[in-house]
């Protein structure tokens, strides 16, 4: 049996009283949007759309890990400028990638979550750095790495800097139908080993969007935070990650899937309260 990392409660009570992290810790959340960052109407167009459906964190990436140097890398600074307007027109949180050491006080100034990608997981300068942050972190879990590994990853940033949260992603396997295997073992387990907010990637996991409504009722019935998942205006037209792209019509699709299992989450949690009364007779 591996070591299990221990990552604790205090953790959590270190982060200021119902500050962004902490809300995150408590219910299911939708993280959502873009890629990359293309355009301004592009990235207006998708936080309009999700910010009239309720979801307040607004994803998009200004700086990309492309497996080919050929590859759009992303817009960079102006890219940032563009989330941080398209957020705040909605009153929406801002998660975006950084990718090294350098670039983290110039993210710093655009985002409200800091994202740690699959690939930088275990770039420990990086995550060394993020432990001196006072904003909280997406942890991706490593293309290969193990939920331990994920969790040592986790206690890197957590020595100085208690918000952390943990995103399985999918790892690499054998098939080639979906883009990586989505470990919702893995998922499960690190809910279960460490106090840290837990959200599921469903578009860099599955690669596609037609099973993702179910993955998502999945997800709310599995107890973790909250799920990441990709959207975009005109999904074709994606300058990255096309294939799992989701359009506004297939996003109300996996929302509408969802409702009665967050009906369900919720009526759960609300008989896990303790009753009124009894608060009273302990106080
Ligand atoms: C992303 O979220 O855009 C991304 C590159 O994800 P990952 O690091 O999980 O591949
Ligand atoms: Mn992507």
């Amino acid at each position: 049996m591996a070591t299990v990392t221990p990552v604790t409660n205090a953790h959590i009570a270190q982060s200021a009283a119902s500050s962004p992290y902490q809300r995150l810790a408590l219910g299911f959340h939708v993280m959502a949007g873009p890629c990359s960052i293309e355009t301004q109407e592009q990235i207006r167009q998708t936080a309009a759309f999700l910010a009239s459906r309720g979801v307040k964190i607004l994803r998009g990436g200004a700086f990309k890990p492309r497996t080919s140097p050929r590859s759009f890398q992303g817009l960079g600074e102006p890219g940032l400028q563009l989330l941080r307007e398209a957020a705040d027109a909605h009153g929406m949180l801002a998660v975006s990638e950084v990718m090294d050491v350098e670039a983290v006080p110039l993210v710093a100034e655009y985002v409200d979550v800091f994202q740690v990608g699959a690939r930088n997981m275990q770039n420990f300068s990086l995550l060394k750095r993020l432990a001196k942050e006072r904003k909280p972190v997406l942890l991706k879990r490593g293309l290969a790495a193990t939920v331990d590994e994920t969790l040592c990853a986790a206690e890197y940033i957590l020595q100085g800097n208690p918000e952390v949260v943990l995103c399985e992603r999918g790892v690499r396997g054998f098939e080639p139908l979906t883009r990586n295997m989505l470990d919702l073992s893995g998922a499960a387990l690190l809910r279960q080993l460490s106090p840290l907010p837990v959200i599921v990637d469903l578009s860099h996991s599955t690669g596609r969007t037609d099973i993702v409504a179910p993955l998502a009722a999945a997800c709310v019935a599995l107890g973790v935070n909250g799920m990441m998942v990709e959207v975009h205006p005109r999904p074709a037209e994606s300058v990255s990650d096309a294939a799992q792209a989701i359009s506004f019509e297939r996003f109300d699709e996996i929302l509408a899937t969802m409702a009665p299992y967050l009906a369900a989450r919720a009526a759960v949690e609300a008989a896990r309260q303790p009753a009124p009364e009894l608060v009273e007779a302990c106080g």
